[in-house]
């Protein structure tokens, strides 16, 4: 049995909530999504609103779009992210302005940001990458000074601490979550856009219903609007009462699926730490609830093979966005580039055994012996 990079863990709970969903014959946005909002709001005990839309792709595309961006306008946004993330911007007609990263924990590199800040510049899109947002402070206090907003992609960080032990989303600008099927916790897909501010509050609610106006709490009782009007682009990007019902055990089971990928976390990091050829990111671990494990290698195409040959699946995250055709810029950044090279994603799930993680160890360390 190979070892799986990444997988959800879901079980009856999730299945028997999905099917309770079905049976009511109210499959659309009701009121599952509605519970499933508060119990959010309630879980990140916060005063922002929490608005859950279909995928993580279509809430920092809702959320760009409700700050009226679009042609013309630049985001700026680090090389080292999903495709997601370009696309969403892209998807607005703004541009994605390629920035610079740290190379020890690949966020964003605030002093490469600032050199690319031109008038076009509106915002700027900062990716907790494996979880970590500990340097959000100096991109929320450029931010200020600059006069540009902040939609945090947050994508990774779901159920993960600041520095100051707050949970990430309580109180940022425009702070975006993914609940696809690999995430923290899934719905199977799913996204949500959490912001205290009012205006992209009520736009984000009626543009992800074809932004027919004040529709959202109709569908709440099972209601909707046949009368309206619409005044703003929209998009059909609801959540579903089945993807909220799933959603909302998993929130339940929240402390088991998070403290299991800490504490295989922390498997990898003793086991690794002494490892010649491998360097760790890194990373706030006693805060972040790691969506991924990378490493940085050099010979990572070699490392990737010797481990698929071991039936270790494992993954690249990610590619150097400013490179692809779509998106390729006329300058260089060598720490993205670098790191787009060395890194290599471990097998990272609630489900992975102990004896699982120990064997991808045990096999890295047999490579690093004959190669380094
Ligand atoms: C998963 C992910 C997204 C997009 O979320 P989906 O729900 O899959 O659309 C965006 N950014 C990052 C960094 C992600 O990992």
């Amino acid at each position: 049995m190979a070892v799986r990079l990444s997988k959800c863990s879901i079980g009856n709970a999730e299945a028997e909530a999905a099917a309770a969903a079905i049976r009511s014959e109210f499959l659309g946005m009701g009121n599952e999504v509605k519970a499933f909002e508060e119990s959010l709001q309630k879980f990140l005990a916060t005063e922002a609103s929490v608005i859950c839309v279909n995928t993580g792709t279509s809430a920092l595309h809702i959320a760009l779009a409700a700050l009226d961006i679009g042609p013309g306008d630049e985001v700026l946004v680090p090389s080292i992210t999903f495709v997601a993330s370009y696309q969403a911007i892209s998807a607005t007609g703004a541009k994605p302005i390629s920035c610079e990263i740290l190379p020890y924990n690949a966020f964003i590199d605030v002093e490469d940001a600032k050199k690319r800040l031109t008038s076009k510049t509106k915002a700027i899109m900062s990716v907790h990458y494996a979880s970590d947002s500990s340097q959000q402070e100096i991109v929320n206090a450029f931010a200020r000074q600059a006069g540009i907003r902040v939609v945090e992609d947050a994508a990774h960080s779901f159920g993960s601490r600041k520095r100051n032990g707050e949970l990430t989303g309580c109180n940022g600008d425009i702070v975006c979550f993914s609940f696809d099927g690999i995430k923290n916790i899934t719905c199977g897909e799913g996204g949500a856009v959490v912001t205290q501010d009012k205006v992209v509050i009520e736009r984000v609610k009626d543009a992800r219903l074809l932004g027919v106006e004040k529709d959202t709490d109709k569908r709440y009782s099972g209601q909707r609007s046949w009368k309206f009007d619409v005044r703003r682009q929209g998009f059909r990007y609801h959540m579903s009462n089945i993807m909220a019902a799933i959603g909302r055990v998993q929130l339940t089971r929240h402390e088991e699926l998070f403290s299991k990928r800490k504490s295989r976390t922390q498997i990898y990091l003793n086991e690794l730490k002494s490892t010649s050829g491998v360097e760790l990111l890194k990373l706030d671990y006693n805060n972040i609830v790691p969506h991924i494990f990378s490493i940085k290698t050099k010979k990572r195409d070699q490392l990737k093979e010797f481990l698929q040959d071991k039936n270790i699946e494992t993954g690249i995250h990610y590619m150097a966005n400013h490179l692809l055709t779509y998106y390729k810029t006329n300058y260089s950044l060598p720490y993205a580039e670098a790191f787009a090279q060395e890194t290599l994603t471990l097998p990272m799930h609630p489900d992975l055994t102990d004896e699982q993680i120990l064997k991808v160890c045990q096999a890295i360390k047999e490579f690093s012996k004959s190669n380094y």
